[in-house]
């Protein structure tokens, strides 16, 4: 049996950020939504254990972790320990998610790989335990699972589905060039010390989302490590302009960066702002929309 499943990048939303707590996670209130820019991953039976990642032209091959390293090994010795067996397959990673850019590729190969192992071992994983285990891999893993348009708390990995019968398009523009995502926290601490333990709230975004008014979500936007960001890699800022002067209708920092992506009016105008910012000299820029569903499986032979 072969089962390939294919789990989506995210943008956040809304990012807000509380100071940190006494474990050293930020408390954070994010409006997540998954995108159409997926990874597959492919798992078939073995009788040991192997992993192979193939890259797209454009993403380096050796940003890719080392066999044993990756997060799709910790997330079958997770799932496999919980049932009391032992992690056998042939898995392969076909990545398309930008590396370290802020749109939580690792997550959702991490999710992707829950599922497909789920499945080929047999074991029917309840979905109570799949998202407890997908939150001991990574704040972002039970977004990945879920999918859609979530609100996240906790440390993002407490999600909760929001209704969203929009369709909104995306661009994204990838730098080469990945960010820590914990440099860029521990930036946000230095730049707010002062920082609220609660997390601000995102009631206008969610009216828009409710609401379905464009001019709404795009005023209400918001990245509160984007000033991080930008001070850690000055010529993001620029990014975000010239995508506005494009006719974009917002731009921001996805997540902890360095992908900045710009909410566009329509799928058209979408291409015309990707256009524009490939003929400014970015090299990578994606055309999107969402919200896209969670991990799921798309074939099995
Ligand atoms: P996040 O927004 O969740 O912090 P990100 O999108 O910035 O994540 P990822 O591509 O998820 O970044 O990768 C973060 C780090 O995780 C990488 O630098 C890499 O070393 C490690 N990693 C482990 N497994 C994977 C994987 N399958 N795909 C990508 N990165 C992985």
């Amino acid at each position: 049996m072969t089962y390939t499943v294919r789990a989506p990048a995210k943008i956040n939303l809304h990012l807000g950020v509380g100071a940190p707590r006494e474990d050293g996670f930020h408390p954070l209130l994010t409006v997540y939504q998954a995108v159409g820019i997926c990874d597959d991953v492919t798992v078939s039976r073995s009788a040991g254990w192997s992993l192979g990642v193939t890259v797209p032209d454009w993403i380096d091959p050796d940003l890719v972790p080392d066999p044993g390293d990756n997060i799709v090994d910790r997330a079958a010795r997770l799932l496999a320990d919980h049932h009391g067996i032992e992690a056998t397959a042939e898995v392969s990673i076909a990545k398309s998610i930008p590396m370290a850019g802020g749109m939580a590729g690792g997550s959702a190969d991490a999710a992707a790989a829950l599922v497909a192992l789920d499945r080929l071992w047999g074991v029917e994983t309840s979905d109570d335990d799949l998202l407890r285990i997908a939150a001991e891999l990574g704040s972002d893993v039970p977004f990945a699972l879920l999918g859609g348009t979530a609100l996240g708390t906790g440390r993002g990995e407490l999600v909760e589905r929001v209704r969203d019968d929009g369709t909104w398009w995306w661009v994204a523009v990838v730098d080469p060039e990945g960010m820590s995502t914990p440099a860029v926290y521990r930036h946000f601490d230095e730049l707010n010390p002062d920082a609220d333990p609660e997390p601000p709230r995102a009631d206008d975004l969610l009216e828009a989302i409710d609401t379905g008014d464009l001019d709404l979500l795009a005023a209400s936007l918001r990245n509160d490590l984007q000033e991080a960001a930008f001070d850690l890699r000055p010529s993001l800022s620029d990014v975000i302009d010239r995508g506005e002067r494009a006719g974009a209708l917002r731009g921001l920092v996805s997540g902890s960066g360095p992908t900045c992506v710009f909410l566009a009016e329509s799928a058209d105008s979408a291409r015309e702002v990707a256009a524009q910012l490939t003929g400014d000299g970015h090299d990578v820029v994606l055309v999107t929309h969402g919200p896209v569903a969670g991990a799921h499986v798309v074939t099995y032979v």
